[in-house]
């Protein structure tokens, strides 16, 4: 089980921390969640249906198998779930009357018992380097951001186009570089919510450069294993020909280090690229920025990396936030150098975007170039990723919502 790792990791963490007023609570929250087998679940999403008739089934909320249930239990043929789908996630459709190969009395009945819970941004901010951050507002009243990344041609058109989705609102895990981090978690999103972020900022992406997204990162907010059953479905959705009909190669989904969650990846053979934010090459540096390594270590780390690619046969990628003067020394080098032989990997080194009240910095360009220098010699392949939109608070590290928000439960020591 899932669980028993990652509650159990959580209560001796939090009885070392001295805050054992929280365990009790942790510690149910955990057998709830195991009881009913919704291992990565620890916040239910509310939905449109919280503010609308509870009678009423809002589909977005529903795997593609669900739907089909639905449409099986109201008497109607397969193909309808797919003409559902198709209007829901490809065609941005939420109103059932403009479903027009549905037949009419279908319409009339949908409209009394169902609805498209549909996510719109609230806002856009658009960075000088052409990044663009969304607000999305969801219907209780929550905001999560997500960002699309252009990198263009010589010629100015654009190349690729990356999405950064959310998969939570805030995170329990409180890494102390990390903006989302500070808002604790208040809880998880639905498959529906993160396929809308997609499909929304397409549509932006093709108003604005003239084609659509062509990449996704699960890199926002929130930790993506964490959430695993609605990321996984997202994923699935996105992929889906009758939906965006992306490639599964061309989506990344990354995590701290969640090691059950790894190995189930793996298990299932979710088509997906993995990435691991590693951001420190030993434990001792990694206990003191990343608050699950205490827990889940480089040890149990390296044991998920070489069973996923054993059972996958795919690389794997490691993020590397480069700090000044802390994780940017020929030791690191050597140490990290060591950590991609696990398994055949590439390193991103990610030039870190300060974030306001964090102490560790953004490394100086002549530590980067030493650093890639040492890595180069030991024969690692790393790419170094430049920050984009910091202007707009929209890099890596910086979402989160500060706005009058409420603090969500985390594993951070303050
Ligand atoms: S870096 Fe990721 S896992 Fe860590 S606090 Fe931020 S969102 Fe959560």
């Amino acid at each position: 089980m899932i669980q028993g790792d990652v509650s159990l990791a959580f209560e001796l963490r939090l009885r070392a921390e001295g805050s054992p007023a929280l365990v009790p609570r942790i510690s149910l929250l955990f057998c709830i969640l195991s009881a009913m087998k919704i291992s990565e679940t620890p916040l239910s999403p509310a939905t449109a249906t919280d503010e609308l008739p509870a009678l009423k089934t809002n589909l977005k909320t529903l795997s593609r198998a669900q739907l089909s249930d639905f449409c099986r239990e109201r008497g109607l043929k397969r193909f309808r779930a797919d003409q559902l789908f198709q209007w829901m996630y490809q065609k941005d459709v939420r109103d059932f009357h403009e479903m027009t190969n549905l037949p009419k009395t279908l319409r009339d009945e949908l409209t009394e018992t169902a609805l498209v819970g549909t996510i719109d941004p609230a806002s856009q901010q658009r960075s000088a380097d052409g990044t663009i951050k969304f607000l999305f507002r969801l219907a209780d009243g929550h905001k999560v951001e997500a960002v699309l990344i252009p990198d263009f041609e010589d010629d100015g058109s654009a190349k690729r186009l990356t999405v950064c989705v959310s998969s939570q609102v805030g995170c329990v895990f409180g890494c102390s570089f990390c903006a989302t981090g500070k808002m604790g978690l208040l809880r998880n999103l639905s498959p529906g919510e993160i396929v809308d972020q997609v499909v929304k900022i397409n549509t932006v992406s093709e108003e604005t450069y003239g084609k659509g997204i062509t990449n996704i990162v699960y890199m926002g907010m929130g930790e993506p294993l964490h959430n695993y059953s609605a990321v996984t479905e997202s994923a699935a959705i996105i992929c889906d020909e009758k939906s965006l009909g992306l490639s599964p190669k061309r989506i990344t989904v990354s995590t701290v280090g969640l090691t059950k969650q790894i190995q189930k990846l793996a298990d299932e053979q979710q088509p997906f690229r993995l990435a691991i934010s590693l951001h420190a090459a030993s434990d001792e540096k990694r206990d003191k920025i990343m608050p699950i390594n205490s827990s889940l270590n480089l040890k149990a780390l390296k044991d998920a990396v070489q069973y996923y690619h054993q059972k996958t046969e795919m690389p794997v990628t490691y993020e590397y936030l480069l700090f000044d003067q802390f994780n940017d020394t020929a030791e690191d080098a050597k140490r990290l150098a060591r950590i991609s032989k696990w398994a055949p990997s590439k390193i991103n080194i990610i030039m870190y975007n300060n974030v306001a009240g964090v102490e560790l910095l953004r490394a100086r360009e002549e530590r980067l170039d030493a650093f890639m220098r040492a890595l180069r010699d030991q024969h690692v392949r790393a790419t170094v990723r430049r920050s984009r939109g910091d202007d707009i608070d929209a890099g890596c590290g910086q979402l989160a919502i500060r706005e009058g928000a409420p603090k969500g439960k985390t594993i951070r020591k303050d």
